[in-house]
């Protein structure tokens, strides 16, 4: 679903209604073959992997054959100085990123009508894809890929960084499905622990009470609820304050007003109950997350089986 773009809640309906003119899907295709002003290294491109807000991603190889994934983004689908200022602020904070979690920065240029970002190719897909195929995953597949998640963040907050669009589209796979966590494109670096940031952003689904409230201000602690929506969202197969009408979710999200399934284990249930909480003051730190009996209930797999695809995946 489409993200929110910075300045409130009519900005997000006119940058919708913009996008649907100006759907990087049909723009032109960019050239086959595109170069690196700077460095001047080759690089072929191949089909497509996905399409964003205002990018599409490609696989590229250079002349080694090597792969990459290239996101580009048309210089036509971003008008507007704030959209490009996005794309500035994904490349300023993404070079700064080294972690086995998080998709690697390749490097960044400008060419012809486009500006191009250089990835890391995360050949597994995200999980929105694996929860698209699977339609839920149980507790120990989930358990493997919020611990990788929160290596991530613990590894994020501690540059002092929130990423602030967590989501399952967001979360790719390398082959051996380690997670990654990607897209950049709305996180902030905060000038010190204490700063509060002000822009409403985010995927509605996602997005943590204190976002849409806007006086006060938030930090570190929307991550922590994305780990709750993206957790429920795994274990029960639809994210906790779904409706098909937009307002009831941001109501739902304000109230908190989200259910459970019968029979739904406990331990999860109170995880994400903490991770939901509406004052962001009272959600576990990544520590306790870690400490949690859900978390440390064995066995955490070091590695996800491919069959994940297919089946779920059962602990010998
Ligand atoms: P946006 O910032 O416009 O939302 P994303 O960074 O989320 O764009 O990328 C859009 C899509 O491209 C993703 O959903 C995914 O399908 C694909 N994609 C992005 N980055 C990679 C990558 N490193 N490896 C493989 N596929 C990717």
């Amino acid at each position: 679903s489409p993200a929110l773009l910075p300045g409130g809640h009519d900005a997000h309906a006119r940058a919708r209604a913009k996008r649907d003119v100006d759907k990087p899907a049909n723009l032109p295709d960019p050239p086959a073959v595109i170069v690196d002003p700077a460095s001047g290294v080759v690089y072929h491109r191949h089909e497509l992997l996905g399409t964003g807000g205002f990018a599409r991603v490609y696989r590229v190889t250079n002349d080694h054959g090597d792969e990459f994934a290239l996101k580009v983004t048309a210089a036509v689908s971003v008008p507007r100085p704030k959209d490009v200022l996005k794309v500035q602020n994904e490349r300023v904070v993404h070079r700064k990123l080294h972690h086995p979690n998080v998709v690697q920065y390749l490097g960044h240029f400008d060419g012809e009508g486009h500006y191009y970002l250089l990835l890391e190719l995360c050949h597994g897909r995200s999980l929105y894809d694996l929860l698209r195929r699977r339609k839920q995953l149980n507790e120990i597949e989930t358990r493997h890929f919020i611990d990788q998640l929160v290596l991530a963040l613990e590894y994020l907050h501690s540059m002092r960084i929130v990423h602030r669009d967590l989501k399952l589209a967001n979360l790719f796979m390398d082959r051996n499905l380690r997670l990654k966590v990607g897209d950049f494109g709305l996180a902030a670096e905060l000038a010190n622990p204490i700063q509060r940031k002000r822009t409403v952003c985010g995927t509605l689904n996602y997005i943590a009470p204190e976002v849409l409230e806007d006086a006060k201000g938030h930090s570190f602690e929307v991550d922590i609820y994305g780990v709750g929506v993206i957790m429920y969202t795994l274990l029960v197969g639809r994210p906790p304050f779904a409706s098909p009408d937009r307002n009831v979710i941001r109501e739902n999200i304000m109230k908190n007003r989200y259910q459970f399934p019968p029979d739904f284990p406990k331990d999860a249930q109170d995880l994400i109950t903490q991770l939901l909480h509406l004052d962001p003051e009272s959600r576990p730190s990544l520590a306790d997350i870690r400490a949690h009996p859900f978390m440390s209930m064995t066995p955490v797999l070091n590695r996800m089986p491919e069959t994940v695809w297919a089946t779920p995946t059962v602990v010998p």
